[in-house]
């Protein structure tokens, strides 16, 4: 059994894969070639904005923005702490502070009173830190709470961006991730529920000025051609190969969003009583990147798993607020509670479109 088994889909559509590659291997566009603007199009039109820019991971859709926002020394970001380490790996790279915000206990997400509260002590306690935005991160493919988020920034001045690494596809309230902050970032990687066979990721956004600034931090800054700069950028281009890759994929990406929200319920049927199974709240849905639950006796379930052969993982054992990369870690030790608890209890089970009724009939069985 796998964890998420990309041999599976793999098999539905190599045909169309080789297809579209060997075009790519014809014309020999493999930077910045058709497919990349064919899918950025399909992409913003998908999630419904005006700006689609496709770039070499999640991790620099999150870093470009904040580049273009130029966030730098002095600067404070408020981010989860219970989150993959890119979320805030990218405000410390620039050299800004991330300021870490507790989670709902329901949905793993930012809690919006968390983060108000959070403000208002940062705001009361920094000398000379600047509060700058927020990065509000969808974990396990469910939508933070937006239309708090927002309104949280807009009093407060902030900026505010969707870490939508795990949840493209995912809705709130009518309308797609991508579209739920002014600016998104998606990642590409080969596990997230639309992933290519590398890396890759892309920005979202509606405003123009912003989008023209994305395009050019992408290509080192570049103004009217490669060898004027104009500013300073990076090299995140997405590869052709890869675009191609995903155009093949996003044709079946609705009928395996569906699949995958037929697992969720045949686990949240099967385990309810058994350990805490994931809440997603009436207003939106989730694209499950991770189908994660909460028990008391998280060993003897991995155990039991384990013993059966069923692979399972926990997201996320230690929370960034902890880490020693993060290096507040001490003082910070005991300030998010919920985190703290929920890291101690959460563990997540093999999900994927194309899991059987079988194994996830022997999955919920074993425990
Ligand atoms: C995967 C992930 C990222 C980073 O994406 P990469 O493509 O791996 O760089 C950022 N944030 C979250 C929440 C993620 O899960």
């Amino acid at each position: 059994m796998q964890f998420i088994d990309l041999k599976a889909q793999q098999e539905r559509i190599r045909e169309g894969l080789e297809r579209r590659i060997l075009n790519v291997l014809d014309h020999g566009r493999f930077i910045l070639g058709p497919e990349v603007f064919e899918l950025e199009e399909k992409l913003a039109q998908y999630v419904g904005v005006k700006h689609c820019i496709s770039c070499s991971s999640g991790t620099d859709a999150l870093l470009m923005p904040l580049m273009a926002l130029e966030v730098g020394p002095g600067d404070a970001v408020f981010v989860p702490s219970f989150t993959f380490v890119a979320s805030a790996e990218v405000i410390v790279l620039l050299g800004a502070t991330p300021v870490f915000v507790d989670i709902d206990p329901r949905t793993f997400n930012i809690d919006p009173r968390a983060l108000e509260a959070t403000i208002e002590a940062f705001l009361s306690q920094s000398e000379g830190a600047r509060a700058r935005g927020i990065i509000a991160v969808n974990l396990f493919g469910q939508p933070a709470d937006y239309e708090e988020i927002n309104d949280i920034a807009s009093r407060y001045g902030l900026f505010v961006i969707e870490d939508a690494a795990q949840s493209f596809g995912a809705e709130y309230r009518g309308k797609k991730s991508g579209a739920l902050a002014p600016i998104a970032a998606t990642s590409f990687f080969p596990a997230k529920p639309l992933g290519c066979y590398g890396d890759g990721g892309a920005v979202f956004c509606s405003d123009d000025d912003l989008a023209e600034k994305l395009c050019s931090i992408r290509q080192h800054g570049q103004g009217t051609n490669k060898y004027d700069n104009v500013r300073v950028g990076i090299n995140g281009r997405f590869d052709t190969l890869q675009a191609a890759v995903l155009l093949e994929k996003l044709a079946i990406f609705d009928e395996e969003r569906k699949l995958r929200n037929e697992v969720a319920g045949r686990y949240a049927q099967g385990l309810a009583g058994k350990v805490t199974v994931p809440e997603v709240r009436s207003d939106r849905s989730s694209v499950w990147a991770q189908y994660s639950v909460l028990s008391d006796a998280r060993e003897d379930c991995l155990s039991r798993l384990k013993t059966a052969g069923i692979p399972a993982a926990i997201y996320y054992p230690k929370p960034l607020h902890l880490q020693e990369a993060y290096a507040c870690a001490d003082s910070l030790r005991g300030a998010l509670q919920v985190t703290e608890d929920i890291a101690q209890r959460i563990f997540s089970l093999p999900m994927h479109p194309y899991l059987s009724e079988e194994d996830q009939a022997r999955i919920i069985q074993s425990i």
